[in-house]
């Protein structure tokens, strides 16, 4: 005779209550953990009673689920993992560009479909959780994570964490291809100090409302199923415990009712590295009464949560509630019913089939952002694909060299969280190299059939050592090696110079490496380390002309020889199909399109460079530089020029439930097709509190053939024109606006109107 709990037409609330009354408060404090399965699952299961479980491989996923089948309640398990880019860790899965590099393409729907591709891939492999998008606004390059993000504009991140959402949790939770989403780091843990991860994070309710918030309540609201904590303390609370956040703006205002995981460790950290809880039972007590639903990879606090109870620091009704949290996703997913276990027949036929291969080529192509040209690119004008994708030969033969340290690297090309960048460890190999196209692969399969493509590595990037404080932290997990700069190479410059002096063009692909990317590896200088600079002079030296192909996980400061290059294309990690992309751009089977999601610096010592500071009040240089991105937030090239003309606000009077219209005319007046984004920023005239000078608001991308003028319309609801006041109030404040609009955040780009608000 099955409990209540397991009949399926009862109500999930009654299932619920039914349920959490017969678990025992092992069984509950279990429930809220999600431990590491690296090291097994046997224990986790049947001795924690774990509610959930990360960074399992394909393994032990199936144990988990067998396992799981002979507990005493059957509670379904929850595998969770960060498949952030496709599914990272799954051997010869689809790997996609990296956030970043997606968020160049500025393309919701692009987005969208990544991410429900995604779903797909992760969901027949018994895996039910993604910790992805990540809503954090990069404020400092020096940060390790910049590449996980959408770049430095709230409401570009907004837009793309959206569809992201949408893509991952599909049409529903009962939908057997929908994954829960994350929006992850809850909130402000950009902010960091120095760029240094996981610092400090000073900022006022108020600022949080401003940037960093915007993005998480629009998902929220939206239906976001999880919401993950990031490292960070504010006004000394670690987030964990952050109560005004999570309960009050979180599921007060915003209603949000889905579920809460801390990131990893946190509770344990404030008692082993904050030291602000005396001990697990205080931690424990803090992070359940502060409203955490799951509490990620403290395995003290399954002792620590059952003698706060014991010792009346925390009352068991608090503990049922968050358990009943996690259940009631549980049986809204339907796993009591259908665990979702991995589904070989799937996984045959949904790991990276055809389309997905397909819908990568896309979305690197529109990744990549062309950020200068003299006119050399495309490469001899541009050429037509044949049937095999490869360009059409046009007369002239001509031999491209390709090198850099860059050029043919494929965990580079993936970038981090994927095969094997650190996380897990049953990838030691990384993902097939066959399935990953680098820049010189794709070069070679690209040109025409009698081009030639040669090859010299050129310079290395860095070393590595052991630190010195040792293998370990405290907690147990490994510390990353410490980087340093490679010596400059003699040979290998000379041979990458003789290279580019018998070719017709010189590709060389610098960057970073994933070694300079990640948590706990931010950088401290933003330059091209090693040889690399050593090496761009020297090829600038030789006269043969040179594109430089940034392959890098995040903007780099670069040389003077690279801004005198015939062209730059900055790549982020552009994924399996990288390569193939970059060679399509640089041959001009495909127009450039990507746009900058985030700002360029001329020097690290720039830092912040996003582009909606507030202005300061004795002017923006130092004595020494001046505070200019050599590119900036919303900038790329096409290899066509478009014009915008005739910005006309066709409402210039309106009240505060109103809708800004305007048109401006986009005209392409070269050559070639492009796809042109759009944009529209707003500068509030008069603000009754300091405030950036224009904000992103809207965009919108149209496709202009040689020649083709278009008359675009522009849709600003005036609930939009918001500034957060002194109070920290979202508030319209009438007066005068001004609608910017142009191809990038510029000022010299933009055209401007006016409109009043009453
Ligand atoms: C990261 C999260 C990630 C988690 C699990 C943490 O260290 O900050 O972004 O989801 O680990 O891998």
């Amino acid at each position: 005779m099955p409990h209540p709990y397991q009949d399926p037409a009862l109500p999930v609330a009654e299932r619920v209550a039914d349920l959490v009354g017969r678990m025992t408060l092992p069984e509950k404090v279990g429930q809220m953990l999600q431990l590491d399965a690296r090291d097994g699952v046997r224990s986790l299961i049947e001795d924690v009673h774990v509610g959930s479980i990360l960074h399992t491989s394909p393994e032990h996923v199936l144990e988990a689920h067998d396992l799981t089948e002979q507990t005493r309640l059957r509670i379904p398990l929850l595998v969770g993992e960060d498949c952030i880019h496709g599914h990272s860790f799954w051997e010869g899965a689809t790997i996609y560009p990296t956030q970043l590099g997606m968020a160049a393409s500025w393309d919701r729907s692009l987005v969208e479909r990544v991410a429900r591709a995604t779903a797909v891939e992760v969901a027949a492999t018994g895996i039910h959780w993604t910790f992805s998008p990540v809503l954090c606004i990069t404020r400092d390059l020096r940060w390790g994570r910049v590449n996980e993000t959408f770049g430095e504009d709230p409401f570009l991140i907004g837009e793309l964490a959206s569809a992201m959402v949408a893509g991952y949790q599909g049409d529903g939770l009962d939908d057997p291809t929908a994954i829960l989403a994350t929006a992850k780091h809850f909130a402000g843990y950009s902010e960091t100090q120095g760029g240094r991860d996981a610092s400090e994070s000073d900022i006022s309710h108020r600022k949080l409302r401003s940037w960093f918030l915007p993005p998480f309540e629009r998902v929220a609201r939206e239906g976001c199923r999880t919401f993950m904590l990031g490292y960070q303390s504010t006004d000394g609370v670690p987030i964990t415990i952050n109560e005004w956040l999570l309960s009050d703006v979180l599921r007060g205002e915003w209603g949000y009712t889905g579920t809460l995981i801390t990131d990893w460790d946190n509770v344990g950290r404030m008692v082993w590295e904050q030291h602000i809880q005396p001990d697990h039972a205080h931690a424990a007590a803090a992070a359940v009464n502060a409203g955490n639903d799951m509490v990620m990879t403290t395995p003290q606090f399954f002792q620590g949560a059952q003698d706060a109870v014991a010792q009346g620091l925390l009352d068991e009704s608090a503990l049922d509630a968050a358990v009943a949290r996690v259940l009631t996703l549980k049986f809204e997913l339907g796993l009591f019913e259908d665990p979702r276990r991995p589904d070989p027949a799937r996984e045959a036929t949904d790991i990276a089939p055809p389309a997905h291969t397909a819908l990568n080529v896309e979305v690197a192509r529109r990744s990549l952002v062309l950020l200068t040209n003299d006119g050399t690119l495309p490469f001899a004008g541009g050429l037509d694909a044949d049937a095999s994708g490869r360009a059409r030969s046009e007369g002239t033969p001509r031999t491209v060299a390709v090198v850099g340290p860059n050029a043919d690297d494929p965990d580079t090309t993936l970038g981090d969280w994927a095969g094997r960048s650190g996380q897990v460890d049953w990838l030691p190999d990384g993902h097939p190299r066959h399935m990953i196209s680098t820049v010189l692969d794709g070069l070679r399969a690209h040109v025409p059939a009698d081009w030639s493509v040669t090859h010299a590595r050129g310079a290395e990037i860095l070393t590595l050592e052991p630190d010195p404080a040792g293998a370990f932290f405290p907690d147990g997990q490994p510390r990353p090696p410490v980087v340093a700069s490679a010596a400059v190479d003699d040979a290998q410059i000379a041979e990458a110079v003789a290279a580019a002096q018998g070719a017709d063009y010189v590709v060389a692909v610098v960057g970073d490496r994933i070694e300079l990317v990640g948590e706990g590896r931010s950088t401290a200088t933003l330059d091209l380390l090693g040889g690399q600079v050593a090496l761009l002079d020297a090829l600038e030296a030789t006269g043969t002309p040179m594109v430089v192909v940034v392959l890098a996980s995040k903007p780099l400061v670069l040389p003077p020889s690279a801004h005198r290059a015939a062209a730059i294309v900055w790549a982020a990690n552009p994924g399996m199909r990288g390569g193939q992309a970059v060679a399509e751009v640089l041959l001009g089977l495909v127009e450039p399109s990507g746009r900058l999601p985030i700002s360029f610096a001329a020097h690290v010592g720039q830092q912040p460079t996003y582009y909606n500071q507030i202005p300061g009040q004795h002017g923006d240089r130092y004595a020494d530089l001046t505070q200019r991105q050599p590119f900036a937030f919303g900038e790329g090239l096409s290899y066509t020029t478009v014009s915008y003309a005739d910005l006309r606000v066709l409402t210039p009077a309106v009240g505060p439930d109103d809708t800004v219209r305007a048109q401006v005319t986009v005209t392409n007046t070269g050559a070639r097709p492009t796809r042109e984004t759009v944009q529209v920023y707003l500068h509030d005239v008069v603000t009754s509190a300091t405030w950036a000078a224009k904000e992103l608001k809207a965009y919108r991308q149209v496709d202009l053939a040689p020649g083709e003028s278009v008359v675009v319309d522009l849709e600003l609801p005036v609930a939009d024109c918001t500034i957060v006041d002194r109070h920290g109030t979202r508030v319209v404040e009438p007066g005068a606006f001004d609608l910017l609009v142009g191809p990038s955040s510029r000022d010299e780009a933009l055209l401007a109107g006016r409109f009043v608000v009453a």
